[in-house]
């Protein structure tokens, strides 16, 4: 069985098949007879018995390979057999006649309001562990089997309906051969992880979560975007090929990771990296990366179930900047909303996410928690080059709001003296429309500015960046985001401030050469994207990328742009 999808991080797969479908139950207030008890009683100490069995499971499993998840699964055994937790639901089953389901989620509830109240920043994290073991729990009395994708503990292709950046973040990556969702599109979050992950994903195969199975055999050709289940021998072994030859196309590319990032004729260009947390995996790439360009730091609030505080942020953001020194990392603050949401936080749903209340227009309703961030950002930067960056922005008051904040916040740590870094730079990125096209206007009132070419698209072309239906209309090549872009890069050449690219297109080679004939000498990326882009730099010459640029204003059609960049980005890899 052959499908076909959207390739949206390259790459060739073959092994088992792994269908998660996240479990989720809602429980309502439910009551039982007398006669009903008993059953109750003796379900819910079955599940707790088996929970214990997963839990202990999952302790020896990753005693070795990942020592902290362990304990964390011996402090849910410790919440899990609490004898004073499990008197208080047997309690409830037999004194108040709530049905098992129900007295577990009000005795658990309880525990994580209680933790949610506390002023420590550690007792506050306990919240997510309750809610974790309440799920087992709950899934267990459901009698529902345990899939989990942080807990994969084989290799395995990944198909989903639909992949949460969530989900993503908390995925155990070194056994994700390959992911396969049916929604989705290029730059979903889910994609641009899959991407810095090097994971092969095909996104948008609608109908697929119908023919797959666990433990199925599948290849995934994240190149030409098939999926192919249960292959035959010989599709196998043409594939095996076909993967051989990606990886020696890959290796040679990545030959060019550690080189200087300096155009032909000797014009430095910088390279910096995007990432979403500080794990060791992340910045390892600060040894071949000038800064960091974007550091989408809700990743950061998805990986719990509860709001990091402002130490735990503050922790973070002093080791980013600690590990690069003299050079810059650029904070952007919370960008929820669309298709990144928080368990920890409870969203109003809404019909158009990505319209909605997303990003700066959420930190403006929950000052608490955006100041909570500003606090930790303004402490981290006086141990480093930090620079703070404005996801969102529309219009100058949404601008001028953001600033009174940071202003506040650095009055009363001024006021408490807490050292900062009183000169930080301050910038926002460029990814709605009307901000770009009043780029003359916003250029005065911000040190730098980055564009969300993303955003940007989904913006400008009125796409959904996640709607695989309407994936043809999202033309990142569009002659109009050019022009845009051209215009903002003018106004902030005349001006001398920064501006960078930090959406998708600052990691495709392609765009890059048009972007730097533009006047755009700042680019930040995935990692996995650096190789490729320092490739195409070092062999072009401002003269040529000035030529490219010019040849593309006359182009009328995303199509035409598209192959007057790749025919001379073969020529540049011919050279
Ligand atoms: C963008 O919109 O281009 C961007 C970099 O932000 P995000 O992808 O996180 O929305
Ligand atoms: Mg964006």
């Amino acid at each position: 069985m052959v499908f076909q999808g959207l390739p949206v991080s390259r790459g060739i797969a073959m092994g088992r098949s792994f269908v998660y479908a996240p479990f989720k139950i809602k429980i309502g207030e439910s009551y039982i007879g007398n006669a009903e008890k008993a059953e109750h009683n003796a379900r819910f100490n079955e599940a707790v018995k088996k929970a214990a069995a997963e839990l202990r499971e999952l302790q020896e499993k990753m005693a070795e390979e990942d020592p902290d998840k362990a304990g964390i699964f011996e402090a849910h055994e410790d919440i899990l057999t609490d004898v004073a937790i499990i008197e208080e639901i047997l309690k409830l089953i037999n004194e108040e006649s709530y049905a098992g389901g129900y007295a577990i989620e009000q005795v658990y509830e309880k525990y994580v309001h209680i933790f949610a109240e506390m002023d420590d920043d550690i007792m506050r994290e306990r919240c997510a562990d309750f809610r974790d073991v309440k799920d087992r729990i709950l899934r267990i009395w459901a009698g529902v089997e345990q899939k989990n994708l942080s807990e994969l503990d084989f290799p395995a292709i990944i198909f989903a309906r639909d992949l949460l950046p969530s989900d993503t973040a908390t995925l155990n990556r070194n056994n994700v051969l390959a992911i396969v969702t049916e929604t989705g599109g290029n730059t979903s979050h889910s994609a641009i992880i899959a991407r810095s992950y090097e994971i092969p994903a095909l996104l948008g195969i609608t109908g697929i979560m119908n023919s797959v199975r666990d433990g199925m055999t599948a290849v995934v050709d994240a190149l030409d975007g098939n999926v192919i289940l249960e292959p035959g021998e010989a599709e196998q072994a043409g594939y095996l090929q076909k993967q051989a030859d990606y990886n020696r196309t890959a290796e040679e590319i990545r030959k060019f990771r550690s080189v200087e990032p300096v155009m032909a004729d000797g014009t430095p260009i910088d390279v910096f990296l995007n990432i979403g947390s500080v794990s060791d995996e992340e910045l390892e790439a600060s040894a071949f990366t000038g800064g960091v360009g974007l550091f989408r730091s809700e990743f950061l609030f998805m990986q719990g179930k509860n709001l990091p505080g402002e130490n735990q942020q503050f922790q973070v953001y002093k080791k980013a900047v600690e590990v690069y020194g003299t050079r810059q990392v650029i904070l952007r603050t919370l960008d929820i909303g669309g298709d990144k949401t928080f368990e920890s936080m409870d969203l109003p749903e809404e019909d158009n996410p990505f319209l909605g209340c997303r990003a700066l227009r959420l930190c403006f309703q929950k000052t608490d928690v955006f100041k909570t961030q500003l606090r930790a950002a303004l402490r981290a930067s006086s141990y480093g080059n930090l620079a703070l960056m404005f996801p969102m922005v529309g219009s100058l008051e949404d601008l001028h709001k953001a600033k009174y904040y940071l202003e506040e916040c650095r009055t009363e740590l001024e006021s408490e003296g807490v050292p900062f870094n009183k000169n930080m730079s301050v910038g926002i990125m460029i990814e709605i429309p009307a901000v770009a096209v009043m780029a003359d206007l916003v250029v005065h009132e911000v040190d730098f500015a980055s564009i969300g070419t993303n955003d940007l698209c989904q913006y400008l072309m009125a796409v959904d960046r996640l709607n695989p239906n309407v994936a043809a209309y999202y033309q990142s090549y569009h002659p109009a985001m050019f022009r845009l872009i051209h215009n903002a890069a003018r106004v902030f050449e005349k001006e001398g401030k920064s501006l960078s690219i930090c959406g998708e297109m600052g990691g495709d080679p392609m765009a890059v050469m048009a972007f730097i004939g533009m006047g755009i000498k700042k680019f930040s990326m995935a990692a996995s994207n650096v190789s490729g882009v320092k490739r195409i730099i070092t062999r072009l010459t401002m003269t040529r990328a000035r030529e490219l640029a010019d040849k593309l204003r006359l182009l009328s059609t995303a199509p035409r742009i598209e192959d007057l960049l790749k025919t001379e980005m073969e020529r540049l890899i011919a050279q």
